[in-house]
């Protein structure tokens, strides 16, 4: 923490007493704000990110423009009272402004030296671009002459006004951008001059003339004068940007939930745009793409903020700045070097030079590529600025699947057309049809479309075609544009300043050269070269970076309960097991029968056998496919635990489903068509996942057990005598009853020890059930005289609690899920088969668990449903527990990292105790 002064600590508002202050000033190293809660995030929730950072800035001494919060809870109780601004709120405002006022010695809208402020949006967690912000008010026909004359710089004055006027006119009081967009452009034209620091002190003005003549024949009333009201309008407006679509389309896909509004930072305006001697930028205290430990940035000379974050002009590297400014650089170096030792983390800065000065406006945690997740956290570790704990506890599950996003195969683009290139915003890869527009760009996802967005420049406007496009590709701006910084947020691949496309919206379609794509045309995006290609080019799986390796490491140092994976076949087990996998904790065996139409056959054949011999021989079929998939497991597997499950869905399911296969089986089995027909119609079900499935299957056919269990010891006892370690353990599925289990696992290790007797072999086995019917939960204690082991299969475990079908819920859940904001009813947290309810299922899973144990205390428990590889599910089943977690490969690395984050929550929790003891 930034040491607070003994005064700030003086004038500051404690936080208990003085409830009511809702509006907190900083300047000239006081910040009220730094005492208004405990901890770093509680002041967040009531300043915003940006308010807790101006005040931090403030408090250790750094040049930051004086100003004030206007805190959360002002928006919480704007909206409250109907979109309007409290009383109190307004008083409070006013007494800070006054404050500021007598510190920079200069009145808001003063006609002769005006104080200008910005006042900008900044909520608990940084939504880049996506509130609004309105620069330069105060300004009005006649301070814009004061400013004029107090700076002798007209053409200044009068550009801060016609933006003050565009901003002020769109955002705060709702008119279109585009009009005032065009008049700019006219004007430009007339002039004969190409970009906007070109116009000159005449053209400004008579453009701010146009804008308020726009302003009067749309509002009926003169652009507003009073800056006080100014100042209304303008809070009011970044309030009410808090419920814009834009705002709320973010938070949905960021899963933000937990806030309640945005704060308001006033502050005194520094003016980049003065001359060759100012400037503006942004930069990240280390590179947001590697993470690499280097100063990272872009600045414009002679721009405002605005500027640099909406890409309109591609900007220069911060380096540069060295050269340019060394004075300024050096300082700001300082500043990078204080604030990262500060906040324990990488920073995204905004900083604004005014006629040769330094002022940092702007510090919040920088949001960065996914690798770059991984490199900052193992080097903080390596500079002892986190402890181990604290670096796993930063990463969070969507940090490790972006991780896995694809990456362009280099042998594919070798001879690949390449068409342009442009600047490398953020790494991975993208193919997809060419989209322009955001809007059509969520449509085409919907329809399952894989796109690419290409624009001029991205506003935030566009952040729903952000989200739905697989990469990003933009005309303009730089690495911290608002495509890129939202973009590497979601580690999405992104290119910007491409300049050698020339897009047409009109005709949906854009010209690099001689070449012209069309919207739907393909593309592919290299981020990490910043090349754009014709065509789908062939993407592949990205190594993994060491710091990623060394950080999930310490994971596993960490946590206590083991990671298994989900897999079927040596492919998926080598895979998994590259993930980190400890074993397999669930092998479908049914999976193997679709595989190729010999099988596929075999099965047929099974299912409509009339007798017992026939079953008997078709099974013979099947044998050795599923005794070599089990011997190629066993292998990859190298001596890792393997729990096979014996065959579960019900036997339709594998039925031939037209004539031409109803004709293939009859030619294999030499029965008649319709007779195949008819046995099929024979085992529909109405209602066949609480049919004839799972372990049922074997009570009445025990032909099949017999198969598979002979299949798995007898690769067993092969791979066993090649020298590995083998440890299999036989699952039987959906158990509802002890006696059921008994007949099963009776039959099962009858048939495995002869088998291994017969082989000379000392093979060992373990068999055990899954638990995934309420019965069997709660008859735990009984099956577990049976059962050497549990599985909790939490797919059908919670379709039968919640009573709801798995494969039909989704048409009414996502209504349970959403909140009442989104249009949902918010009865669920979540949806109860991607994490797990553990009111209601978890409370199942925890008495099977207690009562397992009750009978067997050393019953080993693991889950394999697909909660098995989701956070909040893992963390569960570390608190009551379980032995291990099952999930699919690629989930295995958020297992691993929820399980050591479980394991860092208990024993901070134990030290808590241990401390109050
Ligand atoms: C389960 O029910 O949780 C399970 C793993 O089995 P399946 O998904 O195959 O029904
Ligand atoms: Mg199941």
């Amino acid at each position: 923490m930034f040491k607070q002064s003994k005064k700030i600590k003086k004038s500051a508002a404690p936080a208990g007493k003085k409830a009511a202050k809702r509006v907190f000033f900083f300047g000239s190293t006081k910040a009220e704000g730094m005492a208004t809660a405990k901890t770093d995030k509680e002041r967040r929730m009531i300043l915003g990110g940006k308010g807790a950072g101006l005040a931090d800035m403030t408090a250790a001494g750094l040049p930051v423009p004086p100003g004030f919060t206007i805190s959360v809870p002002c928006c919480e109780q704007y909206y409250q009272s109907g979109r309007k601004l409290a009383d109190p709120t307004k008083k409070e405002i006013l007494e800070n402004l006054a404050k500021v006022e007598k510190l920079m010695g200069k009145k808001l809208g003063d006609a002769t030296d005006p104080l200008l402020v910005s006042v900008r949006s900044g909520a608990a967690r940084s939504m880049p671009g996506m509130m609004e912000t309105i620069l330069n008010l105060g300004l009005n026909d006649k301070s814009v002459e004061g400013l004029a004359a107090k700076t002798g710089n007209t053409r200044f004055a009068y550009d801060a006004y016609r933006r003050f006027i565009q901003m002020y006119s769109t955002t705060a009081m709702g008119l279109s951008k585009e009009p005032m967009e065009h008049m700019l452009k006219a004007m430009k034209e007339k002039l004969g001059v190409k970009t906007d620091p070109e116009i000159s002190a005449d053209g400004l003005k008579e453009l701010c003339g146009q804008f308020k003549q726009f302003y009067r024949d749309n509002k009926g009333a003169e652009f507003p004068q009073d800056p006080t009201e100014q100042l209304w309008g303008a809070v009011m407006a970044v309030f009410g940007s808090w419920e814009a679509d834009k705002a709320v389309k973010y938070r949905q896909v960021e899963k933000i939930s937990d806030l309640k509004g945005t704060a308001v930072n006033v502050q005194t305006m520094v003016f980049g745009n003065k001359g060759e001697n100012s400037g503006t930028g942004v930069c990240f205290t280390r590179d947001p793409n590697t993470g690499e430990d280097i100063f990272y940035g872009d600045y414009l000379i002679n721009a405002q903020g605005e500027d640099v974050v909406a890409g309109i002009r591609t900007p220069l590297k911060l380096s540069t700045l060295d050269t340019q400014m060394p004075a300024v650089y050096k300082q700001l170096c300082g500043v990078r070097k204080q604030l990262e030792n500060h906040y324990r983390d990488m920073q995204d800065l905004e900083f604004t030079v005014e006629d040769g000065k330094l002022y940092m406006l702007q510090c919040r945690t920088g949001k960065r590529s996914p690798a770059a997740v991984f490199q900052i956290a193992v080097d903080l570790v390596k500079q002892k600025l986190l402890t181990k704990a604290e670096a796993i506890n930063r990463i969070n599950p969507e940090d490790i699947e972006r991780l896995f996003y694809p990456q362009l195969d280099a042998a594919s683009a070798k001879n690949a057309p390449k068409l342009a290139s442009g600047i490398n915003a953020v790494p991975g890869a993208a193919t997809g049809k060419v989209v322009f527009t955001a809007a059509e760009a969520e449509e085409m996802e919907k329809n399952g479309e894989k796109i690419l967005l290409v624009r001029k420049e991205t506003s935030p406007e566009d952040v729903g075609g952000m989200h739905a496009a697989q990469g990003i590709l933009t005309a303009t701006g730089g690495k911290t544009s608002h495509a890129a910084v939202v973009a590497r947020g979601w580690g999405k691949c992104c290119i910007v300043g491409c300049e050698a496309i020339d897009i047409n919206y009109e005709t949906k379609s854009m010209r690099i050269g001689e070449t012209v794509i069309n919207q739907g045309d393909y593309l592919t995006l290299d981020g990490n070269t910043g090349a754009v290609y014709a065509g789908q080019l062939e993407l592949k799986q990205p190594a993994q970076p060491e710091a990623y390796k060394t950080l999930l490491g310490w994971c596993d140092d960490l946590r206590t309960i083991k990671v298994r994976t989900n897999a079927d076949t040596p492919y998926d087990a080598e895979n998994a097991v590259r993930m980190g996998a400890e074993g397999i904790g669930l092998c479908r065996t049914e999976h193997m029968f679709f595989d190729t139409e010999a099988r596929r056959l075999a099965i047929q054949e099974m299912i409509v056998a009339e007798n017992v011999e026939t079953r008997k021989a078709a099974l013979a079929k099947l044998l050795p496919f599923q005794r070599d998939d089990f011997v190629g497991i066993f292998k990859a597997m190298a001596g890792k635990p393997v729990t096979i499950r014996l065959i579960d869905p019900p036997l339709h399911e594998f039925t031939p489903k037209d004539d031409a296969g109803f004709q293939k089986l009859s030619e294999v089995t030499g029965m008649a068509i319709d007779k195949i027909k008819h046995r099929c119609e024979q085992l529909h079900e109405s209602n066949p996942m609480l049919g004839h499935r799972g372990c049922r299957l074997c009570i009445t056919y025990p032909e099949i057990l017999d198969m598979q269990v002979t299949a798995i010891i007898e690769a067993a006892i092969t791979v066993a005598k090649s020298g590995l370690k083998v440890l299999p353990e036989i699952m039987i599925p959906l158990t509802i009853d002890q006696k059921e289990l008994k007949i099963l696992v009776d039959r099962s290790r009858a048939l495995a020890n002869s088998l291994i007797k017969a082989a000379g072999s000392k093979l060992k086995y373990m068999l055990g059930t899954m638990i995934e019917i309420p019965r069997a939960a709660l008859l735990a204690d009984k099956i577990a005289e049976v059962a050497e082991f549990f599985s909790f299969g939490t797919n059908d475990l919670t379709q039968m609690t919640l009573g709801l079908s798995r494969d039909d819920a989704g048409r009414f859940l996502p209504t349970y899920v959403a909140s009442e904001k989104d249009g949902g009813m918010g009865i669920f947290k979540s949806d109860p088969f991607q994490s797990l309810d553990q009111e209601g299922v978890g409370m199942l899973v925890k008495m099977g668990i207690q009562k397992g144990r009750s009978t067997r205390p050393d019953l080993k428990v693991g889950i394999c449903g697909e909660h098995g590889g989701e956070s909040a599910s893992v963390k569960f089943c570390h608190s009551v527990g379980m032995n291990y977690v099952s999930c699919s490969p690629y989930r295995v690395p958020i297992a691993r990292l929820a399980a050591a984050q479980a394991a860092i929550d208990d024993s901070a929790g134990a030290k808590k105790v241990s401390k109050k003891k």
